[in-house]
């Protein structure tokens, strides 16, 4: 029987693929999942969640993650910090997710995960999610677009773009500055924000004028900003020109 459940869990599904399931106030174990998990939170995760919240990315950081270093690996892993108590979610309420319009991609997926080849397994069991049983079926490919995954799919290619290049190269960066700029433009998107306008950033580096507008106004503009500015400034990547000092004028 367990060796069943193991085989279920670790099927691999393709998008056309049907699973059963339904998620509703009803279901015994309704938000029992909501509490003693380890979430690792995207930087689009965050930029959502801290939008919805309405706080800063600063404070969003600050009250609901835990920041990780990870040897080997410039960016750090950032994780939903649960309640010390009860270890819940902070954001689960009998009525369900409080958070639900934005919430992350892992709870958008469940009970679902995406392996490295691209195909989906099962990550718990009709033991522990009792909405396995429920008669409603879906195709994977519905279930991801009832999920609106597309935006969290984007950004994340984004991510791996720059991630897996970073940890293929090895690059030995031990300045502490430079991490720390990377995980701001990342993950503290406000912050980000006012380092590019209230510095001489833009002084240095050719930003079309349409672009400096929306990066002005829009996250989700800032966000892909700042990768293609991390890919420029680590990975070589010739996104951005780079302006000639201005001559002194003659008197
Ligand atoms: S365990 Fe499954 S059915 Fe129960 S609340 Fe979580 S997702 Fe829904
Ligand atoms: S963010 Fe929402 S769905 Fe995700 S664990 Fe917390 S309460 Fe549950």
């Amino acid at each position: 029987m367990s060796q069943e459940k193991d085989k279920k869990k670790t099927l691999r599904m393709e998008r056309e693929h049907q699973f059963r399931f339904n998620c509703y106030p009803g279901v015994s174990c309704f938000t029992q999942c909501c509490r003693d998990i380890t979430i690792f939170l995207t930087p689009y995760d965050v930029l959502r969640l801290k939008n919805g919240l309405g706080i800063s990315s600063d404070d969003f950081l600050e009250k609901h993650t835990i920041i990780l270093p990870q040897e080997n690996n410039m960016i750090p892993l950032v994780a939903l910090q649960m309640n010390e108590d009860d270890k819940k979610c902070p954001f689960v309420s009998k009525n369900g997710c409080v958070v639900y319009n934005d919430r992350p991609w892992p709870c958008r997926m469940y009970p679902l995960d995406i392996n490295d080849d691209g195909t989906f397994s099962l990550i718990t069991d009709n033991s522990k999610c009792l909405g396995l049983m429920e008669n409603d079926t879906w195709k994977i490919s519905d279930w991801l677009s009832n999920q609106e995954i597309e935006p969290y799919e984007e950004m994340n290619e984004r991510l791996s773009g720059l991630t897996i290049p970073l940890q293929a190269r090895e690059l030995d960066i031990n300045n502490p500055k430079i991490q720390q700029m990377i995980f701001m433009s990342l993950y503290n998107l406000d912050k980000f924000r006012e380092f590019v306008f209230d510095s001489t950033f833009l002084d240095r580096l050719e930003v079309e004028p349409e672009r400096i507008k929306k990066i002005k106004e829009n996250d989700e503009d800032l966000l892909i900003f700042a990768f293609d500015w991390i890919e420029f400034g680590l990975l070589g990547k010739k996104v951005f020109g780079v302006k000639e000092k201005q001559p002194k004028k003659e008197l």
